[in-house]
């Protein structure tokens, strides 16, 4: 998983996955240089803290918590004082957003702005998010009402599939019970089952569903370890620069 573009210099120092993922980032050059005169100093004056909206990950939004420098200007000439250490390759100064952040909102403003069907579309679909987030479930029939306002035919099954179990959709966009836990066991056993397939009675399937159990766990928190140290090291070693990524917008 690529959280951010190679970033030269730029430590992460914690990974907190809930809702949001939050990064909290640290810059590690010895030096930077004096954005009026160019000379590089290693002299901190202060530091502070930067927050930044980055792409969302896995579904997820992202902020970076950014722990930058000031720094003094050696030169003695030099009308800049104290200068704050820029990065370039993340945002631009002053930025709320990062860079990439920044560009495909922008691919996306055009998008809209070029056809109003892709306009319509993306309303129809960010309504139906906002109603999945807030369990707002009373607007369903209105949001289905305009989808059929707009005649776009990339909507058509979906709505048809809604309608036809459209209480079963109603309880899944009101109440805030998940059947996510009981269909991912539900998944779990059949696999097991399959896998075994014609080969065991209810005896071994058994054993097999309760050993997974513990293996199971076990796998998922090392899986989580992984997962973390896997998002610290995406840091240093990173090579999706910004430059690819525009490249691809
Ligand atoms: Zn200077």
């Amino acid at each position: 998983m690529i959280i951010f573009p190679d970033l030269p210099n730029v430590e992460v120092e914690r990974v907190e996955v809930a809702e949001e993922i939050t990064l909290t980032l640290r810059t590690t050059s010895p030096t930077a240089s004096c954005r009026s005169c160019g000379a590089a100093s290693s002299r901190i004056q202060s530091r502070y803290t930067r927050m930044l909206h980055d792409l969302p990950s896995v579904g997820r939004p992202i902020r970076l918590i950014m722990h930058v420098r000031r720094f003094f200007c050696k030169k003695r000439i030099c009308t800049q004082k104290i200068f704050t250490e820029r990065l370039p390759e993340l945002c631009h100064p002053h930025a709320q957003r990062t860079k990439r952040l920044q560009e495909e909102r922008e691919t996306l403003r055009q998008l809209r702005q070029a056809s109003p069907h892709l306009e319509a579309a993306y309303h129809l679909v960010e309504t139906f998010l906002q109603m999945v987030r807030q369990r707002t479930g009373e607007h369903l029939d209105a949001w289905l009402a305009a989808v059929k306002a707009s005649h776009l035919e990339a909507f058509e099954s979906f709505v048809t599939g809604v309608q036809q179990d459209k209480d079963a959709v109603l309880a899944g966009l009101t109440l805030e019970w998940s059947s996510g836990p009981l269909e991912g066991n539900v998944n779990r056993l059949k696999l097991i089952k399959r896998s075994m397939y014609g080969r065991a009675e209810i005896d071994l399937l058994k054993l097999r569903v309760l050993y997974h159990s513990k293996k199971g766990q076990d796998r998922k928190n090392k899986r989580n370890k992984k997962q973390q140290k896997s998002l610290k090291n995406s840091a240093s070693s990173l090579h999706a620069t910004t430059t690819e990524i525009s490249q691809v917008a």
